[in-house]
């Protein structure tokens, strides 16, 4: 694709990345059969391309973005399944990113629109005020149908009950069992200790079960993807900042071999650490170096080999590749594998590709596309009649979880179950 930018405009690092990125698109149009958003709407500004050519036109011509063009920006899942199909290597996930902080930037949106997306940037990231906000959700919900479309959709993704603290998300070192292979940090998350907290119980289970001793480190946090996503760059890189210092530490004091992620929302974020930070010298090599030791706990796995199963298991797993972690990261087959080797029989879920519509906020701020593309998804799965549903990111599990009938269970529940731990919590809800 042909771009017009000026020297001047080339002189800033991120003009000058979204340059080389608007070059190597060939206007083929590929991308647009395997975007969600085009495949519901069926228009080209809801596409891979037409997105691409409205990023190019407002970042050129250093517009003021219209409503319009903010519109199809926002409803963009950031699913990436467009770089799966591109031919040509567009990384449109930093083009993207970098459109969505112009836009933050320059577009003056409604005052309600503001005040969600500001309340979504405040609350999810900090678990504390998170879980009080769960618990002023359920008190609200019976208000539900009266409430604008946004906030009906977050009450509606609320657990029924809340559970109750981990204890394995304070800071701490889980020790190995048996002889120590790997020493790692686990990121508990943000969202993920209020609403699922059985998740990081089971991985530090199966990752000192299989020799890594497990730091949770003092204040690591929320990986920053909710604020990256909402255009919120400096809240972002408050918390990669935060997080690369404290992992630093980390390698400093004992010595990490990665850095592991259970949420491929996450992981696909922390991958990116050093690209985010490469126009800050002092950042730049530490966030790099995070960036090259993270890995999402089935890739750990898999490099360990999975211990060999202690129950019978075999149920029929349906098994939900997570937009992020499959086109974010590239993981496919991993999960799959380990999960037949812990004796599960994993079927695969037709139109895999295409997003379930959770795609961190999007759910609340698109509650529309996200419930079409979420009963897509829902019957897609259901085709294939499992007796579970696994997936590796808790917003899949957010989106899809109260539409099914049967449990929907994190990966590393039940490599944990099969390998020696308790049963899945939610296994035993009848
Ligand atoms: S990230 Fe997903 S929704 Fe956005 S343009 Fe690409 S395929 Fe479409
Ligand atoms: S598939 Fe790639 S090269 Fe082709 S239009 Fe889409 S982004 Fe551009």
């Amino acid at each position: 694709m042909q771009t017009k930018f000026s020297p001047a405009q080339l002189a800033d690092a991120n003009i000058a990345d979204a340059n080389g990125i608007l070059r190597a698109c060939m206007h083929c149009g590929f991308c647009i059969a395997t975007c969600p958003t085009y495949v519901l709407t069926g228009n080209e500004l809801d596409s891979p391309r037409g997105r691409i050519y409205q990023i190019k036109d407002m970042l050129e011509n250093e517009r003021v973005p219209s409503a319009r063009t903010v519109t199809h920006i926002d409803r963009c899942l950031s699913c990436l399944s467009c770089m799966t199909t591109c031919p040509s290597g567009v990384n449109y996930m930093h083009l993207v990113d970098h459109g969505r902080s112009y836009i933050e930037e320059h577009h003056a949106r409604p005052p309600l629109e503001r005040l969600l997306r500001a309340a979504l940037a405040a609350v999810l990231p900090r678990p504390g005020l998170f879980r009080l906000a769960m618990i002023g959700a359920r008190a609200a919900r019976p208000f539900a149908r009266v409430l604008p479309a946004p906030l009906a959709a977050m009450l509606s993704l609320g657990p029924p009950a809340l559970p109750s603290r981990s204890p394995v998300d304070r800071p701490r070192v889980f020790a190995v069992e048996g002889e120590r292979r790997m020493r790692v940090a686990l990121l508990t998350g943000c969202v993920q200790t209020v609403l699922e907290p059985a998740i990081n119980e089971a991985t530090i289970r199966l990752l000192t079960r299989h020799g890594c001793e497990v730091v949770v480190a003092k204040r690591a946090g929320c990986c920053g993807a909710i604020t990256h996503h909402l255009g919120r760059d400096g809240p972002a890189r408050s918390s990669i900042r935060r997080n690369v210092a404290v992992w630093t530490s980390e390698i400093e004091r004992g010595g990490l071999d990665a850095v592991v992620v259970n949420a491929s929302g996450c992981g696909t974020m922390i991958k990116d650490y050093g690209f985010i930070l490469r126009d800050e010298p002092e950042w730049a090599e530490r966030a790099g170096r995070i960036a090259g030791l993270t890995r999402d706990v089935t890739e750990v796995l898999a490099g360990l080999g999975l211990a060999n199963p202690v129950i019978e298991t075999g149920q029929r797993v349906a098994y939900h590749s997570a937009c992020s972690m499959q086109h974010g990261q590239k993981i496919t087959a991993a999960p799959k594998a380990l999960l037949g080797a812990a004796g599960f029989q994993v079927l695969d879920v037709p139109e895999g590709h295409l997003c379930c519509g959770s795609a961190g906020t999007y759910n609340m701020l698109q509650p529309r596309i996200a419930g079409t593309l979420r009963e897509r998804k829902l019957a897609n799965i259901r085709s294939v009649d499992p007796e579970l549903v696994a997936t590796g990111n808790l917003g899949c599990m957010v989106q899809l979880g109260r539409g099914l009938a049967v449990p929907l269970v994190h990966t590393a529940e039940l490599l944990d179950w099969a390998t020696g731990g308790p049963r899945p919590p939610a296994l035993n809800i009848p």
